[in-house]
């Protein structure tokens, strides 16, 4: 008898819901932490350049050196480092995982925050341990330490600055985590071009940390390129599971020119943090919405009703990102990309009409 997906799927499948992805079409996109602004035509021309002589008939160097070695030095990860490339964040998030997903091991992390943590754990048949976060999202230090102590995590993923609520923690109560915790400690500083701090420069003293980034916040989302840097022998082991070819000869040509042109992004970045700022201070005096701190491109806002609000939006051309429904710490809440001048003027305004 031919057997249906019901009873081939694992069970772990069946029960997962895939990653949800809003439809922009024509809308202002302010729901993915993409970066708004294009590159300076210069910039484009010399990319068109490169990608039109680029060897698309050969696969890709699997160790991509000179992608490497430029991520070195503009990130300035230490030579003791190992770099592990990924097709996006996401993926060495998933190799990880996969790496140490014995039978009964625990993935642990603070909670609300980056869904795919979960949904890689559960597929690969881990225990996944979500530690809740305090009401203003601060790490509640008491509680991650107990569950640190009665799960004894294989693998505990901090994202810092956390999404959704784009604040990072206090430095001394992501220390007491990284002493405590007995396994890999993974922080995910996705959004460290937004941010002022990184345990990049700690890692020769905790060979347990691994610092994971992605280039998607800072205008390369469709590039597909994440890393993370770490001690050789955690991530000799990660680099067996990693598919040999999983960044593909164009991410790894134009990525490494971008880098090399890293002002321009920062440039952007600066921009970005200067609008973070203009839109905190107007979310801050609309009535009945409180808006948290953010070192993120995004910022995270509770609202008298976020359902109308969401909807209201949505109807005048904005699109954010629906966060109430989806953790009892995010009650009311939705989450703004922080767009263009414009859009976020474009935004407001929708916002505004629609509280
Ligand atoms: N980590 C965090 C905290 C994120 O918010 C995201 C994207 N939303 C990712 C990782 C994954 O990013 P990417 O796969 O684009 O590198």
């Amino acid at each position: 008898m031919r057997k249906s997906p019901k009873d081939l799927v694992r069970e772990e499948v069946l029960a997962l819901t895939a990653y949800q992805v809003g439809d922009a079409a024509g809308m202002v996109k302010l729901d993915a932490m993409e970066n708004p602004y294009a590159l300076p035509p210069q910039l484009q021309r010399e990319i068109a350049e490169l990608v039109s002589g680029a060897a698309v008939n050969r696969y890709p160097d699997p160790q991509a050196p000179a992608l490497k070695a430029r991520l070195r030095q503009t990130m300035a990860i230490p030579e003791a480092c190992e770099i592990l490339l990924g097709n996006g964040s996401d993926e060495i998030i998933h190799i990880m995982i996969q790496a140490l997903a014995r039978p009964g091991a625990v993935v642990l992390a603070p909670e609300p925050t980056f869904v795919m943590y979960r949904a890689y754990a559960l597929v690969n048949r881990m225990t996944y341990v979500g530690v809740p976060l305090a009401a203003d999202f601060s790490l509640d230090c008491e509680r991650m330490l107990a569950a640190i102590a009665q799960h004894q995590p294989a693998l505990t993923f901090i994202a810092y600055p956390n999404n959704p609520s784009g604040n990072l923690y206090a430095e001394a109560d992501v220390l007491r985590v990284l002493e405590a915790a007995p396994g890999l400690v993974v922080l995910d500083e996705a959004y460290h071009a937004f941010a002022q701090k990184s345990f990049l420069p700690r890692l020769a003293q905790h060979p347990n940390l691994v610092v994971m980034r992605t280039l998607s916040k800072s205008g390369m989302a469709g590039l597909r390129m994440g890393y993370a840097a770490g001690d050789p022998a955690w991530m000799r082991e990660f680099d067996k599971v990693r598919p040999p070819y999983n960044v593909n000869v164009l991410t790894q040509l134009v990525a490494e020119r971008l880098l090399a042109h890293v002002g321009v992004l920062e440039q952007q970045a600066a921009a970005i943090r200067g609008e973070r700022a203009r839109i905190q201070a107007e979310l801050a005096r609309m009535p009945g919405v409180t808006v948290f701190a953010s070192d993120a491109n995004f910022l995270l806002a509770r609202l008298p009703d976020a359902v109308k609000a969401f909807a209201g939006m949505k109807q005048r051309g904005v699109l954010v990102k629906m966060l109430h429904g989806s953790h009892p710490l995010l009650e009311q809440c939705l989450r703004i990309t922080v767009g263009t001048a414009e859009e976020n003027t474009l935004c407001l305004a929708a916002l505004r009409a629609a509280l």
